[in-house]
């Protein structure tokens, strides 16, 4: 695909990951929709200053109304969706059974709320993101690429039942995506990072697990949000790419 003047939808776009494929696709010359909860006028302003075509829509994944309004002001604004980025995701990490050392019984629960809370915005926000950013191609007659935000945790990491399903569930719905929307011209891939500096990371980050984490990635560094813009890049570039989730992790595993 041709980057330059195509539409790209990213949600979480005023942070982290989302900014860095914003700017990046900007960059390109695409038009960039900047949908997050907070923040998108000055994430949208920040790329118009350096040059890109940008625009903010205030976004909740959550919201099945706020998801389509998203659709239709990028096609207002735009003229149409070409590309969307399902990236808006967060973490509420914890274990599924905490059990009390003195007594060996279990003292606490992963909560439902703590489950749902994941589950709404990692996997359900994904799939309204899918959902009708692939209407508004079809409708739109455009032929279109869908990016899914996966992670490393897909294969289930210790502490992160919730998250870890959300991101497992992530990839059927590209497998499940690329097969269903191939006959309209519309691509699904996802994008699996493994610790990447962004504010989702950082922000709670003791300096001695920082150091931990360096020492099991085989690079001996966190990716950066500019990487995964980069992946971001390639799948949207390379017309053969669809159906699969791609790792972008420094070598490491889980
Ligand atoms: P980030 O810096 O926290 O950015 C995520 C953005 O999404 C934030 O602006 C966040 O707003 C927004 N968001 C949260 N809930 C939303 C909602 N309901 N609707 C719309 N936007 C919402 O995180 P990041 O590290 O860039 O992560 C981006 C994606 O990459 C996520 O899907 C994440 O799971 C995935 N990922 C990240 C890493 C990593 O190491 N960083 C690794 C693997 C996968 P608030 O700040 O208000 O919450």
């Amino acid at each position: 695909m041709e980057l330059k003047d195509k539409v790209v939808v990213i949600t979480g776009g005023a942070s982290g990951i989302g900014l860095a494929m914003a700017q990046r696709f900007a960059a390109e010359g695409s038009k960039v929709v900047i949908a997050d909860v907070k923040g998108v006028d000055e994430a949208a302003a920040g790329i118009r200053e350096a040059g890109g075509q940008a625009a903010g829509v205030v976004c909740d994944v959550r919201d099945e109304a706020s998801v389509a309004a998203t659709m239709k002001f990028a096609t207002d604004t735009w003229g149409g969706v070409d590309v969307a980025i399902a990236n808006a995701g967060i973490l509420r990490d914890g274990l599924l059974l905490r059990v009390d050392k003195a007594t060996g019984m279990v003292a606490d629960r992963m909560s439902v709320k703590q489950w749902q809370d994941v589950i709404d915005v990692n996997l359900t926000g994904v799939f309204l993101t899918g959902r009708e950013a692939a209407a508004a191609m079809i409708d739109g007659r455009r032929r279109g690429l869908l990016i899914l935000l996966s992670s490393i945790s897909k294969e289930g990491n210790f502490g992160q039942t919730n998250y870890s399903a959300s991101k497992a569930g992530v990839i059927a719905m590209t497998v499940a995506w690329s097969r269903e929307l191939a006959r309209f011209g519309i691509r699904t891939a996802a994008i699996a990072p493994g610790f990447i500096e962004t504010p989702m990371v950082m922000k709670d980050m003791k300096p001695e697990a920082l150091e931990k984490f360096k020492q099991i990635i085989p690079i001996g560094r966190l990716g950066k949000p500019e990487e995964i813009a980069e992946t971001a890049i390639f799948i949207a570039k390379c017309d053969l790419v669809t159906g699969v989730c791609i790792e972008a992790t420094g070598g490491m595993r889980l």
